[in-house]
C-alpha cells in the first residue's frame, strides 16, 4: 500500500482536482491512501475568519462568505448538476462551522482556531472524494479525527502514537482507495486539534508508519526537492537522492518543501519518501531514502523569512551561564517560540527564532525584567549546507549581516533585508 499527499497548490481549483484524477490514472492508484490539504490558500483565509471573529470585526461575515464562495465556485466548475449531493454535503459542513462560531463560548484562541481551521481539510477532501467517485474512481472518505489522536496542545498538537497505531491498524482497509484529511487530529475528548501549519506531509508519514506502507509520495508544484527554493534562487537544481539524515537537516533549517516532522517516522521504518511534480507525475522527482547523502553533491540554500533576532545581556555585567540559559529556554518553550540559531558570549546571548503564535510582546516584557533586551524584527536566516566560499559570497552579497555562524557542514547568516 502507498500513501499519496496532495497539498493546497495541487487542488487549488477545479483544474487542479481534475489533474489529480488524471495523475491517479497515470501512475496507478489501486491500494492507496490519499492525504489531502485544504484547497489553495483556504487555511490562510480561515485564519482571517478566526482573527475577525475574536476581534469582533465588521469584516467577519464577508471573510466567511469568501471561503464559502471559493468552494462553491469549484463545485460549480466540477459538477454540472447543482442538485448533486456534494453541494448538500459541503453546505452542511460549512453550516456546522457557522453553528460552532455562533454558539462557541470558549475564549481560548488556540482551541477555537483548531475547531475552525479544520473545515478547510474537511471540505476539500469531501469535494475530491465525490469528484473521484463521480469519475469512477471509487473511494472511501475517512474522518482522520477517528484515527490520529493527540494531546490538547492546540495548533501544535503532539501525536499519541500508541492510540493512533491501534486505531489505524484496526480501522483502515488497505485494499481500497482511502481519502483523508492532512494536518488535523483529535484529542481525548474528540475536539479537533492540528499538527502545526503545513502539517499534512506529517499526516502522510503517520499513516505510512502505522500501515508500514511501501512508500509515501508528496505531490508538489516543483519537480522535487531542489538545492534551493526556486522562488528565491535562480538556477536551483533538482536533488535526485537525499538520505533521511540530510533531508531532516534541510527540513529543520527551513526547506519548506517538506514538513520537518515528516522524516523521523519514515526513517524509523525505512519507508522511502518521493517528492514529485503533480504537473509531470511520471518524472522521477526526488527520492529520500537509505543511500547516498546527496546526489548531486552540491551546496543547498535555505532561507527563512520573517525571523526575529533577539539578544539578551545581563544588566549587571554578570555572565550568562547555564542557569540563565535554562530559564530563558523554558520561557521560549512556554511561549512557543521556534528557535533556529543560538549564539552566546560571556555576557550576552542571541537567538534567531520565529514567533509563530504571536507571543513575542508578552515574552519580551517578562525577559526585560531580568535582562537587557534588544532585537531586530523581520530579519532573514540563510542557511547553506555544504557551503563553499562562492556560495557564502553569493548569499552575503548586498546584504547587511547581523550574525554569522559556521560549523563543519553548515553556514548560517542572519541578515537585514
Ligand atoms: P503544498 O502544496 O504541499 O503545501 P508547499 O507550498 O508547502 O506545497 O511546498 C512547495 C513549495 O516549497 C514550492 O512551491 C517551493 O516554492 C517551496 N520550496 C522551498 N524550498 C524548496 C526546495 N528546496 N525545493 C523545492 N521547493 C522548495
Ligand atoms: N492546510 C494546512 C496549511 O495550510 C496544512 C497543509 O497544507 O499542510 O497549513
Ligand atoms: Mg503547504
Amino acid at each position: 500500500m502507498k500513501v499519496f499527499k496532495f497539498g493546497g497548490a495541487s487542488v487549488k481549483d477545479a483544474e487542479g482536482i481534475k489533474n489529480v484524477f488524471d495523475l491517479l490514472n497515470k501512475v496507478g492508484a489501486e491500494e492507496v491512501l490519499l492525504v489531502i490539504s485544504a484547497m489553495g490558500k483556504t487555511t490562510n483565509a480561515l485564519e482571517v475568519v478566526i482573527k475577525n471573529y475574536f476581534e469582533k470585526s465588521s469584516a467577519f461575515h464577508a471573510s466567511l462568505q469568501e471561503v464559502r464562495k471559493y468552494h462553491n465556485q469549484i463545485l460549480l466548475d466540477l459538477f454540472e448538476d447543482e442538485d448533486h449531493e456534494v453541494f448538500f454535503t459541503v453546505n452542511s459542513h460549512l453550516a456546522d462551522l457557522e453553528y460552532f462560531l455562533r454558539s462557541n463560548k470558549s475564549p481560548n484562541y488556540n482551541f477555537v482556531y483548531d475547531q475552525v481551521i479544520s473545515y478547510g481539510e474537511i471540505v476539500s477532501t469531501t469535494i475530491v472524494s465525490y469528484y473521484l467517485n463521480e469519475k469512477g474512481l471509487k473511494n472511501n472518505w475517512i474522518d482522520v479525527r477517528n484515527f490520529i489522536k493527540t494531546d490538547t496542545n492546540y495548533r501544535d498538537a503532539n501525536v499519541d502514537w500508541e492510540q493512533t497505531q491501534k486505531l489505524i491498524s484496526k480501522g483502515i482497509k488497505k485494499k481500497t482507495i482511502n481519502i483523508t484529511q492532512g494536518f488535523i487530529g483529535s484529542d481525548a475528548n474528540n475536539f479537533t486539534t492540528t499538527l502545526g501549519r503545513e502539517g499534512s506531509d506529517y499526516t502522510a508519514a503517520i499513516f505510512a508508519y502505522c500501515l508500514s506502507a511501501e512508500s509515501v509520495t508528496i505531490w508538489k508544484d516543483v519537480p522535487g526537492v531542489m538545492n534551493a527554493d526556486p522562488r528565491y534562487f535562480e538556477n536551483a537544481v533538482l536533488l535526485n537522492q537525499i538520505s533521511y539524515k540530510e533531508a531532516i537537516e534541510l527540513a529543520f533549517y527551513g526547506a519548506s518543501v517538506i514538513h520537518p516532522k515528516t522524516l523521523q517516522p519514515l526513517q524509523r521504518k525505512e519507508i522511502p519518501l518521493y517528492v514529485k511534480s503533480f504537473i509531470n507525475p511520471l518524472l522521477p522527482g526526488t527520492s529520500v531514502s537509505k543511500g547516498e547523502d546527496l546526489e548531486p553533491k552540491t551546496s543547498c540554500f535555505i532561507v527563512k523569512k520573517n525571523q526575529l533576532l533577539l539578544s539578551l545581556s545581563s544588566i549587571d555585567f554578570s555572565f550568562i551561564m547555564e542557569e540563565n540559559i535554562s530559564e530563558i529556554f523554558s520561557l521560549f518553550h512556554q511561549y512557543k517560540m521556534k528557535v533556529s540559531l543560538i549564539q552566546n558570549s560571556a555576557i550576552s546571548f542571541s537567538v534567531c527564532m520565529e514567533d509563530k503564535f504571536e507571543n513575542f510582546n508578552e515574552l519580551k516584557a517578562i525577559l526585560a525584567k531580568k535582562f537587557k533586551v534588544s532585537y531586530n524584527e523581520n530579519v532573514s536566516l540563510y542557511t547553506i549546507r555544504h557551503f563553499t566560499k562562492d556560495a557564502a559570497e553569493m548569499v552575503e552579497k548586498d546584504k547587511v549581516v547581523l550574525l554569522k555562524q559556521i560549523s563543519r557542514e553548515t553556514m548560517q547568516v542572519v541578515t537585514k533585508e
